[in-house]
């Protein structure tokens, strides 16, 4: 089953690692990242997504 929003998250996507393949696929993004005590790049400014530190840690730093 092919996702019917792909093409709408992607556009709206601020993520910067370009090989995942988890791009637009926005509930499998998720997934992946909430395994790792993670958020996804568009929880975050473009300047801190670009670091990879998508923890909460970080999270909780940046919007204190
Ligand atoms: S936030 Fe993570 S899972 Fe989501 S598109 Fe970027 S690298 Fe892939």
């Amino acid at each position: 089953m092919t996702c019917e929003n792909i093409n709408k998250n992607v556009a709206l996507c601020n993520c910067s690692y370009e090989p995942c393949i988890r791009k637009g696929k926005c509930c499998e993004c998720i997934q992946y990242h909430r395994r790792s005590n993670e958020l996804p790049a568009c929880f975050f400014t473009d300047s801190v997504e670009k670091t990879y530190d998508r923890s909460v840690k970080r999270f909780i730093q940046c919007f204190k």
